[in-house]
């Protein structure tokens, strides 16, 4: 058993359990192996998309008639972002997820032809779907954007420009936001735009420091074109269906860095009981051994927040009531904090063995820092966690 292994699970169900480890077989036996090979070619196979979908990755909160699971669970997102985080392939990770931060509002706000046309599509894995939100003026400071979309006769054509957009290649479709109406977040819109819609371009960046086998994208709207029903649900809604969205992405990257940091723990581990120095294996050097126990406390103690606040996200599903935003705020920067300590501290135990390409350390060392930026960086969480406490 991993030393990072979990003290306890309270939460725990034969259908969890099964669900995990279902997964956690899916990441050893289709990621694991080629996730180095395939971040150094910077593409992965469209065929792994299919096979996560088939796996249920993407259908939480999805009706089963628009081919999702029909249900959620908090724990079983948390289980399998965990999963896909000790993989250390952070790319793959982001690419397969980036659908998970779209679908929400089309399933939310669409009508009920549109939902019924696309949703089975992406949650299959067959077709590819990405969230396009920020811009090149910024993308903490949502309710200032600037892409606009504008009716025409019966159609809607936006104007604008969207980066740094994970999925944004290969995508099929797009849920985009975009300016309707009056200054802040309640003249922004949401559109469902498909990626061949006349007028939009798509440029990769492909410079990254890391998630290379990601496709990123810089997405161009120029006079773009899309029919009058592409509108997702009414202006000013955005906010509401938004918001629930960001909420499962920083559950997601909280999952995603556990897992990670968990990774870091057992690989330094592994090494440290195989690695002598001054006549000792590294883990007999009381140094080395404090730093895998913080590692392992950190570790546990996000753990355990995490399945309370699964419990509490499962709570406010059932009771109809919204998701615990300062929790998960809260739990994002806690999730990117440990990560970024236990990747520095498994680097260090490593050694120069940890700084060598092809070490999953050295790749999660360099993914740890996305996990602070994207999906609302630290600063933002602590300021929202902030004022969602009345402060
Ligand atoms: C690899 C990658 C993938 C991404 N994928 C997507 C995607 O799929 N879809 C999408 O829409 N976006 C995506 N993003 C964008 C991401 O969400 C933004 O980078 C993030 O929201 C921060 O916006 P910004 O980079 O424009 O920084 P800015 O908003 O310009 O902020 C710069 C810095 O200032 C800090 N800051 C800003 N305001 C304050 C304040 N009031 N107080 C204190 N500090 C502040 C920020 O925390 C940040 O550290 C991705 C980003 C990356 C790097």
């Amino acid at each position: 058993m991993p030393v990072s292994d979990p003290v306890a699970r309270p939460f725990d169900t034969p259908e969890r359990k099964a669900f995990r480890e279902s997964v956690e077989r899916f990441v050893a036996r289709e990621i694991a192996p080629h996730g180095d090979a395939w971040d150094e070619a910077g593409d992965f196979p469209w065929s792994l998309h299919e096979k996560a979908g088939a796996l249920g990755l993407f259908g939480f909160g999805i009706d089963a008639d628009h081919g999702g699971a029909g249900f959620d669970d908090a724990f079983m997102r948390l289980d399998a972002g965990t999963a896909l985080g000790y993989a250390g392939v952070g790319g793959v990770n982001a690419s397969l997820g980036s659908r998970n931060i779209m679908t929400g509002p089309i399933a939310r706000l669409a009508r009920e032809e549109v939902k019924r046309a696309v949703l089975p599509d992406i949650v299959s894995g067959r077709a590819g779907g990405a969230l396009a939100m920020t811009e090149p003026s910024g993308g903490s400071d949502l309710a200032r954007m600037k892409t606009r979309a504008r009716r025409d006769g019966d159609d809607w054509v936006i104007d604008g420009e969207k980066t740094f957009i994970t999925g944004g290649m290969k995508a099929s479709w797009f849920v985009v936001g975009a300016r309707t109406g009056r200054e802040g977040f309640g003249g922004i819109s949401l559109f469902l735009v498909p990626g061949d819609a006349p007028g939009f371009t798509r440029v990769a960046i492909t410079r990254k420091m890391g998630w290379w086998s990601s496709d990123t994208a810089t997405l161009h709207f120029d006079g773009c074109r899309i029919p009058g029903d592409a509108q997702l649900g009414e202006e000013g809604l955005c906010l509401l269906a938004i918001m629930d969205n960001f909420n499962y992405e920083r559950l997601a990257l909280a999952a995603g860095g556990l897992g990670m940091a968990r990774r870091c723990l057992d690989d330094a581990v592994d090494w440290a009981r195989v690695r002598e120095t001054f006549g000792k294996p590294l883990i007999r050097h009381q140094v080395i051994r404090h730093k895998l126990a913080e590692m392992s406390a950190r570790i546990d103690a996000l753990d355990g927040y995490l399945q309370i606040l699964a419990a509490a996200i499962n709570t406010a599903l059932e009771a109809g009531e919204p998701l615990p935003a300062a929790g998960l705020a809260k739990a994002k920067f806690l999730a990117s904090g440990v990560a970024e300590y236990c990747a520095s501290e498994a680097m260090q135990v490593l050694g120069g063995a940890g700084y060598l390409r092809g070490c999953a350390i050295e790749r999660i060392y360099r993914e740890v820092k996305v996990m602070a930026i994207g999906g609302g960086s630290e600063e933002i969480m602590r300021d929202l966690a902030a004022r969602q406490m009345g402060l």
